[in-house]
């Protein structure tokens, strides 16, 4: 996921659409590999990429190219061709050959004996962690928008030649990328290359001047590029993610302690205001707010800190889950449509579970601090009735045109898989915790599917089948769960996370947060100077009495209203009062009598017991981690 952001504009000097020079000052060879790609920045101004594809040995009834409909990871199709704004194929002897558009994505060229050159330019001016970006300050790609696939020749090694951009005004830029070299040196221009189209296209680039800071953990190196202007603390930066990454690779590979890469890379788009990430098999794509990064001098951890160290993690986490324990369908994607599994409730739910689990577990936040972001995930899903009406599992599935294409019913209509998804993880963690008095847990699941299916994924392309996962945790914990499963992750059910959390020494309380004593039973928000229902809750008061979202509410009982006066307005009133209102839906005016729902008590609290039983203590201990205090030492 990721939130739209604006770059800064671009102060540097301009410089023509001239033809790229060769990279890295080595003259440029024929790839010895068939496939082999060539993308020079050709145009920052006008955002242009120009990739030149020269395939050794075409299909001689004429090669199809195409580009993917989607990028692995972000499930919605987006269509990536759209971008592509010319294309030429060129023979062996460089004579023009003709090309044939098949569908949206598709080309084909004509026959011909190659090498088939093909020259096209991609349109980058998307600022988020899923497509490509290009300006004057940076360039950032991924494989899915600029490299056409060979159609048939997908599992041949490819090479790419990264060129830098011309002229004097990028003078300075480096490369932060995994993408293997192959001659290219470390962060420099030129030569590097790929196993096949699904490595290729898992590596994303960055050019620019970045900020580069570097740590080990799991026993190799792992390093931050820092794109966009920022102060940030890389040392401190450095610190805490290094005590993340490795606690991570310890809940893996408790043995060994290694990391199932040969290095890592963070690349950070440090923007206005900005939140995303995108995992990858040996790096990250994050964007966020410049403002989350720590300061130098900044000694407390801010929230957009925390949930800086929250996006960082859950991205590091898919390096196991989703990018080598994957659903058996995501085994060979179909990257020209939607691919469907009923499982992202494991791959994102238990990911964004055990995103913020291992800041508390490595001590990068406290005890405390982490409750208070369970309790956050807990009242956003309790606040969202779409949780009754729709499982984590058919949110998956539908992950294509629902989650994915949320509009103002969203909230009434679709359950999260990450944020339900995670406390379903919750609740199956603390059920094992608890029933084998903490010898098994949730870790011993994702310890089973990684020794079967993710530390050779590339290998065997394996993965978990869709009806498999009860099995599997049987046999990790010695527990049928099937039960709860079926009611928590295929049903609608509420999770009943009390008397779980009560058990590990956790006090849950549950109230109607700071929406006064009575409801509307709406979202509002001011829009161009209006105040507006985005969403109408299902049989709630605005609902009932016939508002909708996009309404425009002018008046409450004959007095202007806006977001101010209807908090105060609500503080005065009781559940069951009764408001005369006039709104606008478009341009028509009407009015409607609400009355006032109680606030449904779903702002979550959750607090230490401040004298939990030893046995209590122990699983609180085990689950959290026992590096800091639990409160009940300070408790009176
Ligand atoms: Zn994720």
């Amino acid at each position: 996921m990721s939130a739209p952001a604006k770059r800064p504009p671009a102060d540097v000097a301009r410089r023509g659409a001239g033809a790229a020079r060769s990279s890295a000052g080595a003259a440029p060879r024929r790839g010895v590999e068939s496939v082999s790609y060539r993308i020079a920045p050709i145009d920052p101004h006008a955002h242009l990429f120009e990739v030149t594809l020269t395939i050794a040995q075409p299909d001689p009834q004429g090669q199809r190219v195409a580009l993917p409909a989607w990028i692995p990871g972000s499930y919605r199709i987006r269509e990536f061709a759209r971008h592509v704004v010319s294309i030429d194929a060129r023979g062996a002897d460089t004579r023009a050959l003709r090309l044939r558009k098949l569908d949206k994505h598709t080309w084909q060229a004509a026959r011909c004996d190659g090498p088939l050159t093909l020259v096209y330019r991609v349109y980058a001016w998307d600022l988020s962690v899923r497509a490509a970006h290009l300006d004057a300050t940076h360039g950032f790609f991924n494989g899915t928008s600029v490299f056409l696939r060979v159609l048939g020749q997908e599992h041949q090694p490819c090479e790419v030649w990264i060129e830098p951009p011309a002229g004097d005004a990028c003078a300075g830029w480096r490369v932060a990328t995994t993408l293997p070299g192959a001659g290219a040196r470390r962060h420099g221009f030129g030569r590097y290359r790929a196993a096949d189209y699904d490595e290729l296209v898992d590596h994303p680039v960055e050019m620019g001047r970045f900020t580069l800071a570097g740590f080990e953990a799991g026993g190799v190196r792992h390093e931050v590029a820092i794109t966009g202007r920022h102060d940030a603390d890389t040392a401190r930066l450095c610190r805490d993610l290094a005590r993340v990454c490795a606690q991570q690779v310890r809940l893996f590979e408790p043995h060994t302690r290694r990391a199932p890469v040969e290095r890592y890379l963070f690349l950070v788009m440090a923007v206005g205001d900005g939140y995303g990430g995108l995992e990858h098999r040996s790096s990250t794509a994050l964007i966020c707010a410049r403002n989350d990064l720590p300061w130098r001098g900044q000694r407390e951890t801010s929230d957009g800190y925390r949930s800086f160290l929250g996006l960082a993690s859950h991205e590091y986490f898919h390096t196991w889950n989703v990018k080598r324990i994957k659903p058996a369908v995501f085994a060979h994607y179909d990257l020209q449509q939607e691919n469907y599994t009923r499982l992202l409730w494991i791959f994102e739910g238990f990911t964004s579970y055990y995103d913020d689990l291992m800041l508390v577990r490595s001590g990068v936040i406290d005890h405390d601090a982490y409750l208070g972001l369970l309790a956050k995930t807990i009242s956003g899903v309790m606040r969202g009735p779409g949780r009754r009406v729709q499982s984590v599992a058919e949110s998956s599935f539908d992950a294509w045109i629902k989650y994915y294409r949320q509009d103002e019913n969203s909230p009434n209509a679709i359950a999260s898989y990450y944020a339900k998804g995670s406390l379903v993880a919750l609740a199956l963690d603390l059920t094992i915790r608890i029933r084998t008095g903490g010898k098994r847990s949730l870790d011993d699941a994702m310890r089973l599917m990684w020794r079967r299916y993710g530390r050779d994924f590339f290998a065997r392309r394996e993965g978990l089948a869709e009806d498999e996962f009860p099995r599997l945790l049987e046999e990790a914990t010695g527990l049928r769960l099937d039960a709860q499963i079926r009611s928590w992750a295929y049903g609608t059910a509420e999770l009943s996370l009390v008397p779980l959390l009560r058990a590990v020494g956790v006090e849950p309380g549950f109230g109607p947060g700071d929406q006064g004593p009575a409801s509307l039973g709406a979202k509002l928000a001011t829009r161009e100077g209006q105040l507006t229902i985005t969403t109408a809750y299902t049989g709630q008061a605005a609902q009932r009495a016939g508002l909708s979202a996009g309404d425009t509410l002018v008046a409450v009982d004959g007095l202007r209203i806006d977001e101010r006066a209807l908090k105060a307005l609500l503080a005065r009133r009781k559940p069951g009062d009764r408001l005369r209102v006039h709104a606008f839906r478009r341009d028509e005016l009407f009015d409607c009598e609400i009355e006032l729902d109680a606030p449904p008590a779903t702002d979550a609290k959750l607090k230490l017991a401040p004298r939990p039983g030893a046995r209590a203590a122990r699983l609180l201990a085990g689950w959290l981690g026992g590096s800091r205090p639990a409160r009940a030492s300070r408790a009176p």
